[in-house]
């Protein structure tokens, strides 16, 4: 019974039920003073005569709790005949639950009951924990205080050495020791302690996950075989003297330095590179590419769609003319005997870099001697992809990922702690901050009365439509109408539109493309296709439609399309006026902030962790007690100190740190706890 409704095995499960919620026995309202706005009360009166009605399935029993003040309605539909055992009419009980008015009678449906007992000045303890039950349990005597029973029991048959402390010394400082905090979280002697045990208890979790996730990186760093890129050469060192064509940023620096030192050391690179759109994460990866290169080594670089693979070839292509390397593109879409070609360049290392999509990961494409693996727009793809590449040669290809979107620090610090992790938080000079503001649909004329004047001083601009699934007929026709629309306002041949979505031919879409990118259309209607990646410095208008229907990262990936020149460029959010509160709220967000880790962070308050891209996965994630929004001040806590402690002591020999080793070591073999029968 326990096991199909909580979920519960085993003691410890039992132990880890943790209460949601605790009773304050001196906490009784009268009950004349119940009403509507109450949603849980405490009550204590003299129960009434017990009536049941009805039969069988709709059978229910109802009676009246009374005190000086006035009367409640008790209803009971499950478990009558145990609950019509327990109380006897004419006793004083004392009776929590969630208050409904029916009628204009107050009620509670399957109240939690039992005898009142006055609270004596000896009582242990005047908090009793209510756990998470279920109706049928509950229907079966096990409601949310008889689990308590339950645990109270279990407390009695174990002691100390049990639940023995896995925290070093340093940390209990102002901290409730383990035992007791488990203690007080299911009986606390007051508000306060109960307090201080959760918290103790939280961070215990954070600091655990936190030494593990270090103890991971540590191995990888110390066991993992990886390329030794010993050198830097002539391929970086003419391509940054000669062709560079501007100054890095100082992140950019920073950056490629890291990459640099980790790929020196013999050990696979597994780098998180996270940095904000336009942040100029491309030129780190080729300049990584050129890295592998100078050692002898071939890199290929993914991108999650055809068009994004098109471009960074392009702009490799370019960046790389002058220099006396290789470079392919191969996507679904590359011709048989083209594709002959790359897979034999590949195998006779004549092609040094090759850039692409999925296609790359497949089982006939091998490499001679692949070095590096750059994974563009991270999220995308998924772990089991990342592991294809392994294969592909002997040794790992060092790993660099690169996220399209900033993911907040709490996340990346827990859900990818494992990963080396580099921030690049620093744009490159000369830029404008992008000026977006919210319109309603009604003012769509004067939108676009605006882009007419962008593009009569020579600027580009985007109308991007929700097409949230691809194949969605009626959303479809919305772009089609759509498209219509902005030709009526943007007559040829004076002004010229392309428009890109994903049920054009492959060819059509980057004719399309190809068009805007180089000045010959001046507006560009589409989906989302072009959300990502997309590098044309000259648009300086973004205009989104029913802006309402999008998530608040996909608003900043499609908002990072313009500003990438040194104009002044907008960001015009068009929704109905009827779009959400949230929905408004998500808008509103985006007109505050164009700093890409701080949407992250909203987002991560509004949508909650699970929902992030790319994590739901992440067993990292799935903590007991801890919420890393709430609890951010206790994560970086937990951080820093499962760093200093791993760093300094990677085995965790030194013995204060024996505590730490022998808990992992236990949960590694979970004894201990015996099974509920
Ligand atoms: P993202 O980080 O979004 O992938 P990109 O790599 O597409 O950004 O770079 C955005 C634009 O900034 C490109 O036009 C690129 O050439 C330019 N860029 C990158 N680094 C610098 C720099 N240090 N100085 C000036 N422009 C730069
Ligand atoms: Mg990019």
């Amino acid at each position: 019974m326990l096991k199909k409704e909580l979920n519960l095995y085993t003691f410890g499960d039992l132990l880890h039920h943790f209460p949601h919620r605790h009773i304050d026995k001196t906490q009784v309202t009268p009950i004349g003073q119940v009403d509507p706005q109450m949603d849980f009360v405490q009550v204590r009166g003299v129960l009434q005569g017990i009536d049941i009605f009805g039969e069988k399935r709709s059978k229910r029993m109802v009676s009246q709790l009374k005190d000086s003040t006035g009367q409640i309605e008790l209803t009971w539909f499950q478990g009558i005949n145990w609950v019509q055992k327990s109380i006897v009419a004419g006793q004083a009980y004392l009776v929590f639950g969630r208050v409904s008015f029916f009628n204009g009678r107050a009620q509670i449906v399957h109240p939690e009951i039992e005898p009142y007992v006055a609270a004596t000045a000896g009582q242990k303890s005047l908090l009793e924990p209510v756990y998470p039950s279920t109706e049928k349990l509950k229907s079966r005597a096990l409601n949310g205080k008889q689990l308590g029973k339950l645990t109270q029991t279990l407390f009695q048959q174990i002691s100390e050495k049990d639940l023995p402390e896995n925290l070093p010394a340093h940390l209990l400082k102002d901290r409730m020791g383990r035992w007791e905090a488990y203690r007080q979280i299911h009986f606390p002697n007051s508000q306060q302690e109960y307090k201080k045990a959760l918290s103790r208890l939280v961070f215990e979790e954070l600091f655990i996950a936190q030494v593990r996730l270090n103890l991971i990186k540590i191995d990888r760093h110390k066991n993992s075989q990886g390329h030794k890129f010993v050198i830097v050469g002539d391929y970086f060192n003419t391509f940054y003297n000669k062709h560079l064509p501007f100054e890095l940023t100082g992140a950019q620096k920073r950056v490629i330095k890291e990459i640099r030192q980790d790929t020196a050391r013999g050990f696979q690179m597994n780098r998180l590179l996270q940095g904000d759109v336009g942040s100029g994460k491309t030129m780190i990866a080729l300049l990584a590419m050129l890295i592998a290169a100078d050692n002898g080594f071939q890199s290929c670089m993914m991108a999650p769609t055809e068009i994004l693979a098109q471009q960074h070839y392009a702009s490799l292509s370019e960046l790389l003319k002058d220099m006396p390397l290789e470079v392919a593109l191969l996507t679904g879409s590359t011709k048989t005997a083209e594709r002959r070609r790359i897979l034999q360049g590949l195998m006779d290392d004549s092609i040094h870099f090759v850039v692409g999509t999925h296609a790359i990961i497949e089982e006939v494409v091998q490499f001679k001697n692949l070095g590096l693996a750059v994974i563009d727009e991270q999220h995308r793809f998924g772990v089991a992809q990342r592991a294809q590449l392994w294969k592909k040669s002997k040794v790992p290809p060092h790993v660099l990922v690169m996220t399209a979107t900033p993911i907040p620090r709490t996340l990346a610090m827990t859900a990818f702690g494992d990963l080396d992790y580099s921030v690049m938080d620093e744009l490159p000079p000369g830029r404008q901050p992008i000026k977006t503001v919210h319109r309603y649909e009604t003012s769509r004329a004067s939108v676009m009365d605006f882009v007419k004047t962008e593009i009569t001083k020579g600027r580009q601009a985007y109308y991007v439509y929700p097409l949230i699934e691809e194949s969605e007929k009626m959303s479809y026709e919305d772009l089609m109408q759509g498209y219509e629309q902005v030709k009526s306002f943007f007559p040829e041949p004076k002004y010229k539109i392309s428009m890109v979505h994903g049920k054009q031919k492959n060819i059509e879409k980057e004719t399309n493309m190809k068009r805007f990118v180089s000045g010959d259309t001046q507006i560009l209607v589409g989906t989302t296709v072009i959300e990502v990646g997309v590098n044309v410095p000259n648009a300086s208008v973004m205009v989104i439609e029913s802006a309402e229907k999008f998530g608040l990262s996909q608003l900043h990936q499609l908002r990072g399309r313009v500003g990438r020149g040194s104009e002044q460029s907008y960001c015009i959010l068009l929704s109905s006026v009827k779009a959400s509160r949230e929905a408004k709220n998500r808008l509103k967000i985006m007109c505050e902030t164009n700093d890409g880790f701080v949407i992250a962070e909203k987002d991560l308050e509004l949508r909650g962790p699970g929902d992030i891209d790319g994590t739901r996965q992440s067993g990292a994630l799935n903590f007991r007690l801890a919420n890393i929004i709430n609890d951010r001040a206790a994560l970086e806590e937990a951080k820093n100190e499962a760093y200093s402690i791993c760093e300094q002591d990677p085995n965790l020999s030194k013995p204060e740190n024996l505590v730490i080793k022998a808990f992992l070591q236990a949960q590694k073999t979970k004894i201990g706890w015996g099974k509920i029968a």
